[in-house]
């Protein structure tokens, strides 16, 4: 079974992307049947784009809230949502206290 490089045009963005001889092995030897449809930087898109909206698939939502570093004073964004009581802290001060403990 041989391979050769193809051009498929993406079906989001309309560039002409090559799927390599390489790939369709990869792809074969995975068991899929279907060619890609999107090129690799839409393909990249989407699949952040699932894990960013779908929320339940795993990880979350890359949200950025933004808080005073309770250290420093600055103002910062951190991944989730600062609640009271609990010290937030800026990336810097974030691995300092980290460290010192
Ligand atoms: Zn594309
Ligand atoms: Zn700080």
């Amino acid at each position: 079974m041989s391979f050769t490089d193809k051009t498929i045009q993406c079906s989001d963005c309309g560039t002409d992307f090559s799927f390599t001889a390489g790939e369709q092995e990869f792809f074969q030897s995975k068991g899929y049947t279907n060619e890609p449809k999107r090129c690799p930087p839409c393909r990249q898109a989407r699949k952040s784009e699932r894990n960013g909206n779908g929320g339940n698939s795993y990880g979350a939502p890359r949200q950025m809230f933004s808080a005073i570093c309770a250290d420093c004073g600055r103002d910062t964004e951190v991944p989730f949502e600062p609640t009271n009581g609990r010290p937030v802290y800026c990336s810097d001060c974030y691995s300092k206290v980290r460290l010192s403990r």
